[in-house]
């Protein structure tokens, strides 16, 4: 899915996360506690064999789906209380705490490791993401079945679909036809 826009940095690895699975086609790249902690460590998120079990994967997913229905916040939806208290879950699980680096920049940084450390890390992702005005920019599909995360690159952020080839255009398919149904 190479023309669907993806950002960089913080607000990019927020979206990576979100899209390792596709709702609308598969695959589901985090199918296992195994390819959780894989995918952990491809973003750099656990160093060396970090093992990961069922809770973790359910962790996982559960934050995934709030981090999504966050992002949805910036395409028009409500804002729910359920992903607001599983991202404070993830975040006072990972105990993330202040911490300056050796550049002298603040970011926030779990106390805890393993998985749940790197959970927490994707949710001080987040954190700093939001704090970037482009954060307004990750939204998601429109289409219900697809809501893929998409960085909106357009001047007057006023994309609604994740690519007009794929759902953009089944959208404009299926006005067509409760068109012509009402003609
Ligand atoms: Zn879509």
């Amino acid at each position: 899915m190479a023309d669907r826009d993806t950002a960089t940095g913080s607000i990019g690895l927020v979206q990576a996360f979100v899209n390792s699975v596709d709702l609308e086609d598969g695959p589901e790249k985090l199918t296992t506690p195994d390819a959780l902690a894989d995918w952990l460590s491809g973003q750099g998120l656990i160093r060396g064999a970090s093992a990961a079990d069922a809770d973790d994967l359910k962790h996982a997913i559960a934050l995934r789906e709030a981090l999504r229905g966050l992002i949805g916040a910036n395409s028009g939806s409500a804002v729910y209380p359920l992903d607001v208290a599983t991202l404070n879950e993830a975040a006072s699980a990972s105990k993330l705490r202040a911490r300056f680096g050796a550049d002298g920049k603040a970011r926030l940084e779990p106390d805890v490791g393993g998985v749940t450390g790197a959970l927490g890390r994707i949710v001080a992702a987040a954190f700093t993401a939001m704090a970037d005005e482009d954060w307004t920019r990750l939204k998601l599909c429109s289409s219900q079945t697809c809501r893929w995360a998409f960085f909106d690159r357009s001047r007057n952020h006023s994309s609604r679909w994740c690519t007009m080839a794929a759902c953009g255009n089944r959208e404009k398919a299926r006005r067509f036809r409760a068109q012509a149904r009402k003609a």
